[in-house]
């Protein structure tokens, strides 16, 4: 697989790559847990949960934490969730300018469930320009860092899985692209990409690109061909 070959697709993650929205999660994330009688630093929540689904999140808390959480405290976090997400949550900056100029076919691959996914690209005014487009961790067996969702959006998209571009902003999303035998660019735009911890990790996987606006990607699509 060469890095020279253009991309067919190319498959934005959501949180944190097309919505500016890990900051919120892992605040309300937090607070939950706080509340729950557990203790997760900052740091250890975004090496830990960045990018995964809330069933991950569960398990591994359960297993790594020591911390049960029920169905009555996650669905009031859900709840706290939306309801910031509906006041508070913006679109990464440069991304509508974005997927208008892009020349390729583009899609979302997202550990969130489809409702959220939804009312994230509603409330930011990317709906329109992704909708049906749209694949949720909710649709295969494992989420992120497993290839299984990168794999269903390009078999949904016809598009064979050496022919797409990841766009993903966490550790796990980049180890899923890997898995999946995709190219993967790193976006640390995102306001919560600073965080030391994080830039390593996505580092260390070697992603193909490490980018931090979203304006530069039609040009860094335009270099591959
Ligand atoms: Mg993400």
């Amino acid at each position: 697989m060469s890095v020279q070959q253009p991309p067919r697709l190319v498959i934005f993650d959501c949180d944190g790559v097309l919505v500016d929205s890990e900051p919120i999660s892992i605040a309300v994330l937090l607070d939950m847990i706080g509340r729950a009688g557990g203790s997760v630093s900052e740091e250890e929540a975004y090496r830990h949960f960045l990018g995964r689904s809330m069933a991950t999140v569960r398990e591994v808390l359960r297993d790594e934490f020591a911390l049960e959480l029920t169905d009555p405290q996650l669905g009031e976090m859900r709840t706290e969730l939306m309801r910031r997400f509906r006041s508070q949550l913006r679109p990464v900056e440069g991304i509508a300018e974005t997927l208008a100029r892009l020349s390729v076919a583009s899609c979302v691959a997202s550990s969130g469930s489809l409702d959220r996914i939804r009312l994230s690209l509603g409330i930011t005014g990317l709906l329109e320009m992704l909708e049906p487009r749209l694949y949720s961790a909710g649709m295969v067996r494992r989420g992120k860092p497993a290839p299984d969702l990168f794999l269903h959006a390009a078999r949904a998209m016809n598009v064979a899985a050496g022919d797409c571009l990841v766009i993903e902003d966490s550790p796990a999303g980049i180890d899923a692209a890997h898995s999946a035998g995709m190219r993967v660019f790193a976006f640390t735009g995102a306001s919560h990409a600073g965080h030391a911890a994080l830039v390593a990790e996505l580092a260390k996987r070697r992603p193909d690109r490490t980018f931090d606006d979203m304006r530069q990607l039609p040009e860094m699509l335009a270099g591959l061909r």
